[in-house]
Formats: C-alpha cells, sequence, structure tokens
C-alpha cells in the first residue's frame, strides 16, 4: 500500500472576462476550491470544486468545501488505502454524507493519481473513451442582445461554438422570448439556440413559456421550475414540443433514477459535482441510458482541472445527444494549466497523457491564491487608512 504524505487544500480567485448573468446571480469571478493529494511514492493527484456563485446556485460553497476536506475527509483519507479510490470513497461515504461537490474534488485526485500511476487516462480507468473530442456550446449571458448576438457570430466564425445556451428567467416572458426570436433570428440555422431558466418559473409560466420559445426555434429548455417540483416537471415534459431537461434537480444516481421513473425530463444534464463524482456521474448516464433519457454534459462552470475530468467522464459516454458546456476555462481571464485546454472546430480535445493529462502552472496558482503572500496587500485597506 502506498500511503498519502499530505493533503492539501487551497482557494484560488479569477476574474471572469464579462458578467455572466443568470436567473439567481451575477458573476464576476469563479472561486476554486483545488485539492492535491501528494502519495509517498511522488505522485500527486488533483481535483477541483467549483461553485457557481459561491452558494447562489447549489448548497456547497468552495471555502464550505475546503473546510469539509481538511477536517473530516482527509483523517479518513490518511488512514484507507488511497491507491483504490473506489475503496477510499466509500470509506468516506461512510462518514460523510451529502457533500457532493467535495466528494468529486477528492475523488478526482484519487483517479487522476491512479491514472498517473498507471500511465493510463481517467477515461480508460472510467471503461475508455468512445471520442476524442466532446462538442462544446457557449452561454450567451451578456444580459445585452445586441452583445450577445455579436458574441455568438464572433464564436461562429472562428468555429468554436455553433450551439448556444441563453440564460433567462430574470425579465418578463415576452421580454426573454424576444430575446431568445432575436437570437434565433439572427443566427439562422446555422446554429442551435437553447435556454436555461435556472428555475425562474412556475408552472403556468413555463406551460406558456416553453410554448412560445418552441414557435421561435428554440431547441431545449433547461430547468424551467424548480428542482423540487418534478410532479410539474413531468407534466411539462408530457406536453412539451421541445424536449425538457433536468439540471439542478439531479443531485446524483438515486435522483437519476427516480426522474426516470417519473418520465420528468427528456434530458439529463449530467455534472460530476452535482452527481458526487466521476463513478456517480457514470451511474447517472447509465440510469438515462436504461431510460431512453438523453444525455448533456453539464458544468459548474469549473477551471481546467474540473473540465478535462469532466470531459474524461462525458468521452465514456456511448450517447451524448446534446453535447456539453464545458467551457469554462474560456470564461476566466486566467489560464490555472501549464497547456491551455484544446478547444477548437466546436469542440474540446480529450487528453491521451495519464491522469487527467494536464498540470498546473504554479507560478500563475500562487500568484491567484487567496491565501498568496501578495492578495492581502491587494484587496485589504492598509493600516494607515483603518
Ligand atoms: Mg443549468
Amino acid at each position: 500500500m502506498i500511503g498519502i504524505d499530505r493533503i492539501e487544500t487551497f482557494l484560488v480567485d479569477l476574474p471572469t472576462i464579462r458578467p455572466h448573468v443568470l436567473a439567481m446571480t451575477t458573476l464576476h469571478r469563479q472561486t476554486l476550491c483545488l485539492v492535491r493529494i501528494h502519495y509517498a511514492d511522488g505522485i500527486t493527484g488533483v481535483g477541483e470544486a467549483t461553485t457557481i456563485g459561491g452558494l447562489a446556485y447549489g448548497d456547497e460553497s468552495p471555502e464550505g468545501v475546503k473546510l469539509a476536506i481538511d477536517t473530516y475527509f482527509a483523517p479518513i483519507l490518511l488512514a484507507v488505502d488511497a491507491t483504490r479510490p473506489a475503496a477510499a470513497m466509500a470509506a468516506v461515504a461512510r462518514h460523510v454524507v451529502g457533500n457532493h461537490f467535495a466528494k468529486c474534488a477528492v475523488e478526482t485526485a484519487l483517479i487522476d493519481a491512479m491514472g498517473k500511476r498507471a500511465g493510463l487516462p481517467v477515461s480508460e480507468l472510467l471503461g475508455g473513451r468512445v471520442r476524442e473530442t466532446v462538442p462544446v456550446l457557449w452561454t450567451l449571458a451578456s444580459g445585452d442582445t445586441s452583445r450577445d448576438i455579436a458574441e455568438a457570430e464572433a464564436m461562429l466564425a472562428e468555429r468554436r461554438h455553433d450551439t448556444f445556451k441563453l440564460k433567462i428567467g430574470k425579465r418578463a416572458l415576452a421580454d426573454d422570448v424576444a430575446h431568445v426570436a432575436a437570437i434565433k433570428r439572427a443566427l439562422g440555422d446555422a446554429a442551435s439556440v437553447r435556454v436555461d431558466v435556472n428555475m425562474a418559473w412556475d408552472e403556468p409560466t413555463a406551460r406558456r413559456g416553453i410554448a412560445m420559445l418552441a414557435d421561435a426555434g428554440c431547441d431545449l429548455v433547461e430547468q424551467p421550475i424548480n428542482r423540487h417540483d418534478r410532479a410539474g416537471m413531468a407534466r411539462l415534459a408530457a406536453r412539451a414540443a421541445i424536449p425538457i431537461m433536468a439540471d439542478e434537480s439531479l443531485h446524483g444516481p438515486e435522483d437519476a433514477y427516480d426522474f426516470a421513473v417519473r418520465a420528468a425530463a427528456d434530458v439529463f444534464a449530467v455534472k460530476i459535482e452535482q452527481s458526487g463524482g466521476l463513478f456517480a456521474a457514470k451511474r447517472v448516464q447509465a440510469i438515462a441510458d436504461a431510460a431512453g433519457v438523453a444525455l448533456y454534459g453539464g458544468t459548474m462552470l469549473e477551471a481546467g482541472v474540473g473540465t478535462i475530468a469532466s470531459a474524461h467522464v462525458f468521452s465514456t459516454f456511448p450517447k451524448l445527444a446534446f453535447g456539453t458546456e464545458l467551457f469554462g476555462p474560456l470564461l476566466l481571464t486566467e489560464e490555472i494549466l501549464e497547456e491551455p485546454l484544446d478547444y477548437g472546430d466546436f469542440a474540446l480535445r480529450v487528453p491521451t497523457g495519464p491522469g487527467l493529462g494536464i498540470a498546473l502552472d504554479e507560478d500563475r496558482l500562487a500568484f491567484f491564491r487567496r491565501d498568496a503572500a501578495s492578495r492581502p496587500a491587494i484587496s485589504l485597506p492598509s493600516k494607515e487608512k483603518a
């Protein structure tokens, strides 16, 4: 058995390229919790937990993930055979309820280390990839219609994205639908346009909204109503002319099973963090496949580590009808990897190196980590002023 020498967690704050406007919050920066597991044989595995807008989206925050790992996960991991991710995570699960994002970050690091030790990419440890790239859409969320159209046209011209997700639900229904219709009209058949309502509607609004969006040429409606309202989702999915996708409601295989039984969604947005890890995301995929539910690879707007862990998982899905939204690193002004992820031709290439197949840029991390020596001088008032 190869023991763990040290488990390191730290927070990294990175600015976004523009404000990212969602129904529940507006992002100006992203905070990552990175975890590094240093083994006695010199191998280090890395994982990431990132949330959308602190606690605005879900019930875990990067700060909370760090606390949970430092206080509760680390002593368990130091006492087990951490070269075996399934056994190590089973030991964690016996003592830690929920905390899916923290579990995902830790499991990612364990599997990254396993891959580095075995000389195999994470995708191969999950059964083997069925594709070398995953399609990646772009989210238009500037809050301004003409700016969104210009952004989409630039993406199409660069062959970076040909599918666009619009964040709606913050404005009046008629205004939101007019916004979607204007973008679809401008882009035409060259692009697929979809929406994410992030739970902002009640059921009657959703019923009207989905019909109006279908008429406007929208291809998919994501999480129109509250995540707890599964009966409502089932009624909407049964009536809708376009597919309805569950996102916020899916917190792992048990939710996926219940959604499948209730026929409460046509599509599942699979997220490794929300699912509770890479293997849990694979179990969500298996349930969807068995139930005839289509799949979409979701993001928590992670930076390079969480994004590529997700890409490894989604590359193993036999069917991925709605592609992915793994654009998180492209929304950030700063790169934290030595070599940026390979985006092009409307897709993200899955690395072929051992483990996750990425390397962290230590100098940049040293600068952007929240506890860096240089940071307090920048962000806190000086003693003279105080
Ligand atoms: Mg969503």
